[in-house]
């Protein structure tokens, strides 16, 4: 053990679907997909599914924020853009992730999500906080500071 590890971040391509593990303190360096070359952009949110959401998780040591959304559902479409803000403010910090609840079922009965959009936001793997709705983007930075504060 170094006495400062790499951050690391795992985050399956969204080109490809490949799992890639990427060093958060370099991403200045633009990171690449490991399978097709193609480029990570963490200054936005990435796209996962119930497929590779444990592994993400399980793989990711930075705060994630999951945005549980679908793509007929007004207030989402009101929240994307306050995702992507955050997404870039926090780049590095915090891992901001979408989730189509239509097409991935799985992980939102898994977490008991009634209504979308639903943001939560996991800590060392576990929910530490969540809204419900369309809530603006101070209060989405409030519930991440609060619970990062912990
Ligand atoms: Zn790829």
């Amino acid at each position: 053990m170094t006495a400062h590890p790499d951050r690391i971040a795992t985050v399956a391509c969204q080109f490809c679907s490949t799992l890639n593990r990427v060093a958060l303190d370099r991403l200045e360096q633009g990171p690449k997909c490991g399978s097709c070359s193609r480029p990570i952009l963490f200054d936005r949110p990435l796209r996962v599914g119930d497929e590779t959401f444990q592994q993400v998780l399980a793989g990711t040591d930075i705060p994630v924020l999951v945005d549980f959304y679908a793509d007929w559902c007004g207030p989402c479409k009101i929240m994307a853009p306050v995702l992507d803000t955050l997404a870039r403010d926090r780049m590095g910090q915090v891992l901001v992730l979408k989730l189509d609840t239509d097409r991935n079922p799985v992980t939102p009965n898994e977490f008991g999500i009634r209504g979308i959009p639903t943001m939560i936001l996991f800590q060392h793997g576990r929910e530490a906080a969540r809204e419900t709705g369309a809530v603006p983007g101070p209060q989405l930075d409030a519930m991440i500071d609060g619970a990062l504060r912990q």
